[in-house]
């Protein structure tokens, strides 16, 4: 009997200077949603991945279910494809975290959405599929545990199509913080779930690559267990990256293990410098008083910074941009990337927004980051944007990344500089606004 076909896609957001294709029309990282769902499949299904940043869709292809996810910048293409699908009367299915915030509104664009995480419910799917009783919506009552789980198909991806020459894995899920302008509580549950050491590691024994990248938004979000992880890590002789909360910045243990074990560099979530923003955002366990010492107990430890930064909260003017530039260079981070407040759906920070009329677009395509899309208090729309660009381009100019390179200890230089060599990339597609501080 001929195998079903599973179609999966990726959207990407035509707007977006983050994620994009490079010069070499390769794109950047993996991202493992898709190859999860493949794992999820039957032996009877044959499975594709269409990444859409690298390969066009065929949308008389036949196959007998496309399954698209997206992130909000991404999901007005996703929709676009959805409906192309459709039209030619190919089953289609959303998942991710945008559909799951707005099932509603996807649904008109797909036959079926799936809320949340897929693996107790993608069989059911299948099978409603075959039977020809495909329902509207698909939710698991309960949150997947970790363990157990065949593990990504990534042999399905075209590594060819990526610049990054590594891999990435998750070991955690869910958040218990619930920060005001986050979904990764609302999608992954509010309560850290790990996976078995023993398979994380297993995994990570099969890469091809040296390097690896912890997609989890916070890899010492328990530290007992991210100790006993960085110490069967360490013979592996690896390196790697992941995200990780300032709090690791307490523990000299968790610190030494992590670098022990491989961790070059951390992205953390420094947000604001403003007390008062980081306490309505409901993370005020990030202390600004207390960021300076906590950067050099990380940086002593051998871990390179990516410190991110939220622009445009309430309480931020226009000084904050040079004052986030001063910090960045006064502190010596090895990198940082700057992110505009943005609502994404399903937040706090969306409903408060709404309720008070400030949201002033709803193009999704627009969600990425670095466009404003609602009414910011303490500057003009124009200011936040010029802000954005004058302080990627101040940042990542070449004379402010070789001080910030060279007066930290002389391990590492050249993965300080790579890093900070991509970001100038990017800043440079923007314009700088010259005069941004001397027009009042
Ligand atoms: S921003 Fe980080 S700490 Fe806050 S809820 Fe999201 S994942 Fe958790």
């Amino acid at each position: 009997m001929a195998k079903k076909k599973l179609l999966l896609i990726l959207p990407h957001n035509k707007n977006s200077f983050l994620g994009g294709i490079s010069k070499s029309g390769k794109s950047g990282f993996i991202r493992l949603g898709l190859p999860t769902i493949a794992a999820l499949t039957p032996e009877d299904w044959e499975v594709e991945i269409l990444d859409t940043r690298v390969k066009d869709i065929d949308y008389d292809a036949k196959v007998d279910l496309v399954g698209i996810t997206s992130f909000t910048p991404e999901a007005m293409h996703a929709y676009e494809i959805g409906d192309g699908f459709k039209k030619r009367g190919t089953k289609v299915i959303m998942g991710g975290v945008h559909v799951s915030a707005v099932p509603e509104e996807a649904l008109k664009h797909a036959d079926s959405i799936l809320i949340g995480e897929a693996e107790l419910v993608w069989e059911t799917v299948l099978e409603d599929l075959e039977n020809n009783d495909l329902k509207a919506t698909y939710k698991s009552d309960t949150m997947p545990e970790m363990g157990g789980w065949p593990l990504p198909r990534r042999d399905l991806m075209d590594r060819a199509m990526y610049t990054s020459g590594f891999n990435t894995i998750q070991a955690t899920r869910g958040c218990p913080f619930d920060c005001g302008y986050c979904s990764v509580t609302a999608f992954f549950g509010a309560k850290f779930r790990t996976r078995p050491i023993a398979e994380v590691i297993a995994e990570i024994k099969n890469f091809d690559t040296k390097h690896f990248f912890f997609l989890d938004d916070n890899i010492a979000g328990i530290p007992k267990y991210a100790k006993e992880l960085f110490h069967e890590l360490a013979p592996l002789k690896k390196t790697w990256g992941s995200q990780a909360a300032i709090t690791i910045s307490k523990d000299s243990e968790l610190l030494s293990l992590y670098h022990k074990s491989g961790g070059r560099y951390a992205l953390i979530g420094f947000e604001s410098l403003s007390e008062a923003a980081l306490k309505r955002l409901n993370k005020s366990w990030n202390s600004p008083d207390g960021y300076p010492e906590s950067i050099r107990r990380i940086q002593e430890a051998g871990i390179n910074i990516t410190a991110s930064f939220v622009l445009g909260l309430d309480e931020d003017d226009k000084s904050v941009f040079k004052n986030t530039f001063e910090f960045i260079m006064d502190n010596k981070i090895t990198s940082a990337m700057f992110n505009i407040l943005t609502p994404l759906p399903g937040t706090r920070l969306y409903e408060e927004l709404n309720k008070e009329g400030r949201i002033t677009c709803r193009d999704w395509g627009k969600y990425n980051f670095s466009e404003v899309v609602y009414e910011p208090k303490g500057m003009t729309a124009k200011e936040l944007q010029d802000g954005l660009h004058w302080l990627y381009r101040k940042t990542y100019s070449t004379k402010n990344i070789l001080k910030r390179c060279f007066s930290f200890s002389p391990d590492k230089l050249f993965y300080r500089l790579a890093v900070n060599v991509s970001y100038r990339n990017k800043a440079r597609k923007m314009p700088f606004p010259e005069n941004f501080y001397s027009k009042g």
